[in-house]
């Protein structure tokens, strides 16, 4: 079968081996409804039960294969996805709405995640120490935990699952990974990736199907060790109860509220940039995406005039079309949630400065134009995520007024500031209750060899990324000798 036929037809990887569902479903290009993407398979509970076991009778074998042999396969997974990153950034493109260059650099990320386990399988972890005892000696080691189930959103389809699958592995755990409903035919094209990478049948599991039904059996499954989460707040707080009933060790990212504060001494025309890719690009769909721009007095009406100006020339239409600044929304029903957050932001009486219109392309598809609000601090459209093309402006009389504005929300992924002082770039750094900070530089857009999470309502448990996603996908054991 041709690689373009069986993006039609993605069917789940299961112990090995290529299986339908007990239903199908369609995933659709939101820049042109008329495309399906993906004819897909949906699993039941107990077809999701069947890959769970597969993953379990792995465990054993694979958590002792040498690291070379799990580099091994990291490191071809992470090639054959940079080989192809326009290929995959296309049907990313595609099956999600992001624009192509956004797209391509999704899947280029992908790539290097793979690479980056690849090498951390090898360096391993440990520490040896003298015991407090004469004559003893301790070890301290980190072992896989066994099974993982990873649940994954839709706004990020390769990365986020290629940031779970590939430490979960690298680290000797096996995987059922389950992608969001809207992005199948993404988690099929990495699945088959990496079903081409010589891991033993049942290491590596894709079910796919709805939250409610494969998602909650993966989460309620005594043989299930550990729940790594990406989503919303609602699913995450249901997932982290279930999960802890049965003491299975789980890790959430969330929501996010990412405050952007621009200081009286920025560069306007940085603070600007910072402003409207961090809010905007990727059509807001980003859980690190500047929804709260905080822009101190002096500067405020200069700054809102600018990017107005520039939201007005932005280009929104096909995600692949050439020039294409902002595609379109997700699906119709983030299309509506968005346009009745721009309704009700109106009602409470936030400023409207433009933008938040269902737009016609040539392509039928869910077209938004960018929208920004003037905003109090307690309007729920400076309080609650929208995950959407909309911001708002909230006016700080000062820096320390500012740095205040930032805290206030229940979130806590990232916060930036647009400053040309040194001092009070390091006291933010210091004082936002975030995961990670930004100066002159906007709020989305993070590495891929570096910790990735928050506080607050935005995650729960260890941080992803880099070499402290051992902490999530290891458990520590002392060993004591005397010899
Ligand atoms: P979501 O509705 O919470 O879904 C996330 C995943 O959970 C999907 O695979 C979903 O399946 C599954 N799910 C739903 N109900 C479940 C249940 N009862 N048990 C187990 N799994 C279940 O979130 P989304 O709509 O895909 O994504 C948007 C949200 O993700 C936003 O709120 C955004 O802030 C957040 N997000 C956070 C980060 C971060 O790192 N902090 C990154 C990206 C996105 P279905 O496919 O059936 O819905
Ligand atoms: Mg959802």
């Amino acid at each position: 079968m041709k690689r373009s036929d069986l993006q039609q037809n993605a069917r789940q990887y299961i112990n090995g081996r290529w299986e339908t569902g007990v239903t199908t479903g369609i995933s659709e290009n939101p820049s042109d409804t008329r495309e399906v993407v993906a004819e897909y398979a949906r699993a039941d509970r107990n077809q999701t039960e069947l890959a769970i076991r597969a993953a379990a009778d792995a465990f054993p074998h694979w958590s002792q294969t040498t690291p070379q042999r799990r580099a091994d396969v990291l490191d071809q997974i992470g090639s054959e996805i940079l080989v192809r990153r326009e290929e995959l950034g296309k049907l990313l493109a595609r099956e999600e709405g992001k624009t192509l260059p956004e797209a391509i650099g999704e899947a280029a990320r992908a790539g290097h995640i793979f690479k980056f386990f690849a090498g951390e399988a090898l360096r391993g972890d440990g520490e040896t120490l003298a015991s407090v005892r004469p004559g003893v000696q301790v070890d301290i080691t980190r072992e896989p935990l066994g099974v993982v189930g990873l649940i994954t959103p839709w706004n990020f389809p390769f990365a986020i699952p290629a940031w779970k699958i590939a430490p979960a592995l690298a680290y000797g755990n096996s995987v059922v990974f389950k992608p969001a409903e809207l992005v199948p035919a993404c988690g099929w094209a990495l699945a088959e990736i990496i079903s081409r990478a010589a891991l033993p049948a049942g290491t590596f599991n894709l079910v796919m199907g709805s939250g409610r039904e494969v998602g909650q059996s993966i989460v309620d499954s005594p043989l299930v060790d550990a729940i790594s989460f990406t989503g919303s707040v609602v699913t995450g707080e249901h997932i982290l109860q279930a999960a802890t009933r049965r003491r299975a060790k789980v890790q959430l990212e969330m929501g996010g509220k990412n405050p952007l504060v621009v200081l009286a001494d920025a560069d306007l025309d940085r603070a600007v940039d910072c402003a409207v890719q961090g809010a905007y690009f990727s059509t807001g769909q980003h859980c690190t995406a500047s929804s709260r721009l905080i822009v101190e007095s002096t500067v405020h009406d200069a700054f809102v005039s600018r990017v107005r100006h520039r939201l007005a020339a932005l280009k929104i239409g096909h995600a692949l079309a050439q020039g294409t600044d902002i595609g379109p929304v997700v699906d119709r029903h983030q299309l509506e949630r968005n346009l009745a957050a721009i309704e009700s932001a109106t009602a409470e009486g936030a400023e409207h400065m433009g933008g938040g219109e269902r737009l016609n392309r040539a392509t039928t598809g869910y077209y938004m134009s960018p929208a920004l609000f003037l905003a109090k601090p307690e309007h729920r459209v400076a309080r609650d995520e929208i995950f959407g093309p909309v911001a708002c402006v909230l006016r700080a009389d000062d820096y320390e007024h500012a740095l205040v504005l930032a805290n206030d929300t229940p979130f806590g992924l990232c916060a930036g500031i647009c400053t040309t002082s040194l001092a009070r770039a390091m006291h933010f750094k210091r004082h936002a209750r975030v995961g990670m900070t930004m100066v002159n530089l906007p709020t989305a857009g993070v590495d891929y060899h570096v910790p990735f999470g928050g506080r607050k309502a935005s995650s729960y448990g260890p941080r992803e990324q880099g070499r402290h996603a051992a902490e999530f996908y290891t458990t520590v054991k002392t060993g004591y000798v005397l010899a």
